[in-house]
């Protein structure tokens, strides 16, 4: 009988793209994925190590596992993922049962735990592999790595130097999926605009979407996460020009302040991001912008804070992801600079952020009301009801029923501060 394998992931857009891979590669050896832990013979945990949330979330699949282990030793388990690396001694010592800790993106010794003998994949990031895609929407790593090192993050130690997919293997793979009936893909990297800079002859972002705009079955393009040092006017022009391509942009600033971010090294000023942020808006108007803050980043004072607020006050962005800072062991941060901001402070500042995202979001949300929006129908939610986004990524829920996969204009009948809602104008308007 063919093994079975249960597959967990935490984490960002990457990790999921890298656990859908994972799957791909236990597809092709002819393994059964099934929706729980009880019923696998191989249970990989696909960490995060970003957040100590994500961390928490792992720690108590982990103490799970192990009562499945005691009951039934055969049981591989394995984890991979960012958690991998600097913690995996501690994770050792926790967790003594694990078969194997896999850094992220390194599935060999993982695949080695299956019965079947391990194929030739390849090569790195098993370029022929592709996941089965599950609806019209699907993540397409196209760069990976990050060689930012900004202070607080532990990403560019546990994903390495940025090292972009040849063009034409990107082309392969984006033609496999919508052949299989994807209508957008999201193309991903830490830094995505960070596209080619690493391939002969250095195309960058803007000829990769160049190139996928080709692909006739492909009706949208996303790309995320952007860092604003490497969003050159020329991939910005690319955007604006090339009809496939969304309005949508995920922009991180993580801070108000020269100072903070200077000691973050995030590598630009408040000025510079501002200016970046004009420049969007200039090429593309109603372009959709969400950005990252962090909060209680390590001797942040009021005034600095304070800044961050009005910079979310003066560029008014469609969302606000944010987080208290939290010291990642192995970073900068952790090593140079004392967690100095107390919880209480931070958890107050993290809600005043929150406060003026939801007003604000509310606000630009508000103006959608009476317009009629193309949404790609992407799934249908909890409450039985189809939904998408709209080409600057507002999320809509339709009243009505509608095919998954189907692209339709909506008018727009409700708005909050987290999502829109509409009907579709009529079957007619049903773009298939
Ligand atoms: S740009 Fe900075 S925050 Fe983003 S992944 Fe790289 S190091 Fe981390």
């Amino acid at each position: 009988m063919k093994e079975r394998y249960f597959l967990w992931t935490v984490g960002c857009q990457m990790n999921i793209a890298d656990s859908e891979k994972l799957a791909a590669g236990f597809e092709r050896l002819g393994m059964e994925s099934v929706s729980a832990a009880e019923g696998a013979d191989i249970v990989v945990i696909n960490t995060c190590s970003v957040r100590q949330h994500a961390e928490d979330r792992a720690y108590s699949q982990l103490g799970r596992i192990r009562l499945l282990k005691e009951a039934r030793p055969s049981l591989k388990v394995a984890v991979m993922g960012c958690m991998v690396g600097m913690r995996t001694r501690d994770l050792e010592r926790r967790f003594p049962f694990v078969d194997v800790f896999a850094p992220p993106q390194q599935f060999k010794s993982i695949m080695e735990l299956v019965e079947e003998p391990m194929e030739d994949f390849g090569g790195e990031f098993w370029p022929a592999t592709f996941a089965v895609p599950e609806g019209p929407t699907a993540f397409v790593p196209v760069v990976h790595g990050c060689d930012k090192f900004c202070t607080y993050c532990i990403v560019p130690y546990r994903r390495g130097r940025e090292r972009s997919r040849p063009v034409d293997e990107i082309v392969r793979e984006v033609s496999y999926l919508t052949a299989n009936d994807v209508r957008e893909v999201t193309l991903l990297g830490q830094t995505v605009e960070a596209y080619g800079h690493d391939l002969q002859g250095t195309p960058d972002l803007g000829d990769l979407m160049r190139e996928l705009s080709s692909i006739e079955h492909l009706s949208r393009i996303r790309f995320l996460t952007s860092y604003p040092k490497d969003m050159t006017s020329r991939i910005l022009e690319a955007v604006a020009e090339l009809p496939k391509v969304m309005e949508c942009f995920s922009l991180p600033v993580q801070a108000g302040s020269d100072a903070v971010l200077q000691s973050m090294r995030r590598g630009y000023s408040k000025t510079e991001y501002i200016e970046k942020v004009r420049e969007v808006r200039t090429l593309m108007p109603n372009a959709g912008i969400t950005t990252d803050v962090i909060v209680g980043y390590p001797g942040e004072t009021d005034d600095q804070f304070g800044e961050t607020l009005q910079l979310l006050e003066d560029l008014r962005f469609d969302k606000v992801h944010t987080a208290a800072y939290s010291a990642r062991p192995g970073t900068i941060a952790d090593r140079k600079f004392p967690d100095d901001v107390p919880t209480d402070v931070k958890s107050e500042r993290l809600h005043r952020v929150q406060a003026v995202e939801e007003r604000i979001s509310l606000e630009l949300n508000e103006a959608y009301l009476g317009t009629v929006e193309i949404i790609l129908v992407e799934g249908i939610n909890k409450r039985g009801q189809p939904y998408g986004r709209t080409r600057t990524g507002k999320l809509v829920n339709v009243d009505t029923a509608a095919r998954v996969g189907s692209l339709i204009d909506v008018s727009i009948n409700h708005a909050g501060p987290f999502a829109l809602r509409g009907a579709p104008v009529d079957s007619l308007a049903v773009v298939t």
